[in-house]
C-alpha cells in the first residue's frame, strides 16, 4: 500500500511544503486551525481532516509545522491531538523550529505509544519552501531518519541528520544566531552609509561579492532598499528562535552576548507593532536610533 502521509500546520512554510508533498505524488491528508489555507490545499488534491487527530488516524507519517513550543505540544500531545490518533509503528515529523528540550520531551511521550519522532526543523524561508530547495536539519535515529530521507528531499535540498532527537533543533537555533547577527550588522553598515551621505544601494552592490557578502545579503538588502518589509519570516518567530537560544544557553552555562542584544531589539520592535513585518525589520531598529531612513540613491 502506498504511504499515507499527514501534514499539521498550513502557514507561511507548511502550505507550499505540504504542495510539494502533493506534487511528488504522495497521498496527503491536511489540517490546520485557520480553515483558508485547508481549502487551498484540497483544491489540489488533498484529503481534509476535522482535527490533528484525525489528519495521523488516516496516515503513516505525520509532518507538523506549527509557530513555537507550545504549539507543537497542544498540537502533537493535547486533547484531539496529533498523538491520539497515530498508530503504534507511525513516525512524527515536527518540523517546526521549537525549545530542542521540548522536542525530547514530546518524543519521550511518543515512544510510550511506540511512535517514532524525528525533529527536523528548516531553513530557507518561503522561498526555499516553494523552491523544495530548505535546509532540513534533523535529529533522531538513524533508521528512522533513513526510512524518510526521501519523503524529505521532496521538500529541502539539503537533509542532514545531526543526532539524536533534538539536535535538529539544536542545529536550527545555531542558524538563528548566525542569521539575526548578519541581518542586524547589514542593517547598522546601511544606516551608516546613508547617514554618511553615501547611497546604499551602491554600498550594497560594491560589498556583496567580498568577504562580507552572505546568503542573507542577497536575500535581505533588496527588501531594506525597496522598503519591502512583508514577511518572509516574522520579527515574533524570530523572536521566539533567540528567546529558545538564549533559555539553551543558559541551561548549559554558554554565554551568547550579542545574540541577547538583538533579542531585545526584536521585543522592542514587537512593541512597535511589528510582530508580524519580515525580520528585515531590524532595520527600522537601527534607523530609530540613527533618526535616518535608509533609501536607494542616498
Ligand atoms: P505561520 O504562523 O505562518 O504558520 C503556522 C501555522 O500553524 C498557522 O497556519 C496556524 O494556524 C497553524 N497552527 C497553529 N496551531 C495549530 C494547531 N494546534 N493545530 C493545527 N494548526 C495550528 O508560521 P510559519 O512562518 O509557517 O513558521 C512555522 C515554523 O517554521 C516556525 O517554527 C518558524 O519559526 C519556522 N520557520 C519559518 C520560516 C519562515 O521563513 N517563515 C523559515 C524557517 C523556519
Amino acid at each position: 500500500m502506498a504511504e499515507r502521509i499527514g501534514f499539521v500546520g498550513l502557514g507561511i512554510m507548511g502550505k507550499p511544503m505540504a504542495k510539494n508533498l502533493l506534487k511528488a505524488g504522495y497521498s496527503l491528508t491536511v489540517y490546520d486551525i485557520v480553515g483558508e489555507p485547508v481549502e487551498e490545499l484540497v483544491t489540489d488534491g488533498a484529503a481534509r481532516a476535522s482535527s490533528n487527530k484525525e489528519v495521523a488516524a488516516n496516515s503513516d507519517k505525520i509532518f507538523t509545522m506549527l509557530p513555537d513550543s507550545a504549539d507543537s505540544e497542544i498540537a502533537i500531545l493535547g486533547p484531539e491531538g496529533v498523538l491520539e490518533g497515530a498508530a503504534s509503528g507511525s513516525i512524527i515529523i515536527d518540523m517546526s523550529s521549537i525549545a530542542p528540550l521540548v522536542s525530547k520531551k514530546i518524543a519521550a511521550e511518543c515512544a510510550q505509544k511506540g511512535v517514532e519522532m524525528l525533529d527536523a526543523p528548516v531553513s530557507g524561508g518561503e522561498p526555499g519552501a516553494i523552491n523544495a530547495a530548505l535546509a532540513i536539519m534533523v535529529g533522531g535515529k538513524q533508521e528512522v531518519f533513513d526510512g524518510c530521507f526521501d519523503l524529505l528531499k521532496t521538500m529541502g535540498s539539503n537533509v542532514v541528520l545531526t543526532g539524536d532527537i533534538g539536535a535538529g533543533g539544536v542545529t536550527k537555533l545555531a542558524n538563528q544566531i548566525i542569521v539575526a547577527a548578519n541581518i542586524e550588522a547589514l542593517s547598522e553598515a546601511l544606516v551608516l552609509a546613508q547617514k554618511a551621505g553615501v547611497d546604499p544601494e551602491k554600498v550594497f552592490n560594491a560589498i556583496r561579492g567580498g568577504l562580507a557578502g552572505s546568503a542573507v545579503m542577497e536575500a535581505k538588502g533588496p527588501m531594506m532598499l525597496d522598503r519591502n518589509f512583508t514577511a518572509g519570516f516574522r520579527i515574533r518567530l524570530h523572536q521566539k528562535d533567540l528567546r529558545n537560544v538564549l533559555q539553551t544557553g543558559q541551561e548549559l552555562n554558554v554565554p551568547l552576548p550579542v545574540t541577547a542584544l538583538i533579542q531585545q531589539m526584536l521585543g522592542a520592535l514587537i512593541n512597535e507593532g511589528e510582530s508580524e513585518a519580515d525580520h528585515a525589520a531590524i532595520l527600522h531598529f537601527l534607523e530609530g536610533m540613527a533618526k535616518v531612513e535608509v533609501k536607494r540613491g542616498g
